[in-house]
């Protein structure tokens, strides 16, 4: 997709952070404040005689970052190796102001990477997710003919975020490409957090039993981290469950009650500071629901209620 504004590296948490579409001159100017000081002088167009303050402003960051991590993470447990790729900081054009979502950023979280099953160390690396140490990551599902549920969740995330910068919003994808690895659940919800969503969703795709149907949407357990957003989590639970069903897909048959299923394991809802959910849009394992949740009709009909959904919880 074409760059409007450039792009900028963002290295504070050594993660994908992209931000598209209409609030780029908001987000921008907000992040500008607290993420430019965590960016390397290319960027800089200063002239060669102005004093360089990086060393002030590096401590900064790293002190910041230090200070969440001890938050999250028990001090007597060690510290996760961290090997994600540092990824740049992309934020795309402005969109007129005066849509439903214009001035509001959006996080979108496809969830797995296509290449994930290619690193099992980098997968079971330990990450803390707010009650327990879990695996950094899986490779996700795919039906009984191979169709990945990483390819499935990073489609309905590219539809949904177009969808979302055609409302005016800012959009946050955790990875920006369906060909690499990571990264670890624990920095998705970070970088979430970072952009100060709005409102973020997890997209998935189950593997349930072969003989159950249909989506759940799972919704936070207080933990502490996320006590502020469970309130808020679940009417934008609710807002989803109304627009989803529009698809077809049906309400799932195994998992959770009436569509719903609160999950306290999951790192993603878990250390969330922002109103969210996880959706498993259908079960991949189930030879109707891998028929429609493969087809591209699907999946922009995935989009677009997932973008009604977030428009009817932030507008
Ligand atoms: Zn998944």
């Amino acid at each position: 997709m074409p760059y409007r504004r450039g792009w900028h590296a963002r290295w504070a948490f050594g993660s994908a952070f992209m931000i598209l579409g209409a609030t780029a001159a908001v987000a921008c100017g907000t992040q500008a404040v607290s993420r430019n000081r965590g960016m390397p002088a290319v960027t800089s167009t200063s002239s060669t005689t102005e004093p360089v303050t990086t060393t002030t402003t590096t401590t900064t960051t790293t002190t910041t970052t230090t200070t969440t991590t001890n938050v999250l993470r028990p001090p007597a447990l060690p510290t996760p190796s961290t090997t994600t790729t540092l990824l740049p900081f992309t934020i795309l054009g402005a969109l007129p102001a005066g849509r439903p979502l214009s001035g509001k950023v959006i996080g979108v979280d496809p969830g797995h990477n296509g290449l994930n099953y290619t690193d099992p160390a980098y997968l079971d690396q330990q990450v803390w997710n707010g009650r327990e140490y879990e695996d950094c990551d899986t490779t996700g599902t795919q039906t009984p003919n191979g169709y990945t549920e990483a390819q499935f969740n990073f489609n309905v995330a590219t539809y949904l975020a177009s969808d979302l910068e055609n409302e005016g919003a800012g959009v946050v994808l955790t990875r920006s490409t369906n060909n690499g690895i990571g990264p670890c659940v624990d920095q998705r919800a970070e970088i979430l957090n970072e952009a100060q969503s709005a409102v973020a969703i997890d997209i998935h795709a189950d593997g349930g039993p072969p003989s159950g149907r249909g989506f759940a949407i799972l919704l936070p357990v207080a933990d502490g981290l996320n006590d502020a957003v469970i309130g808020s989590s679940q009417a934008f639970g609710e807002d989803v469950l109304s627009n989803f069903s529009a698809t077809g897909m049906p309400i799932s048959t195994y998992d959770g009650t009436d569509g719903f299923s609160y999950r306290d394991d999951l790192a993603g809802l878990n250390l969330t500071t922002v109103p969210k959910v996880l959706i498993e849009c259908g079960n991949m394992q189930n030879s109707t629901d891998a028929s429609v949740l493969t087809s591209t009709a699907f999946q922009q009909s995935a989009a677009v209620a997932l973008a009604d959904a977030i428009t009817a919880f932030v507008g």
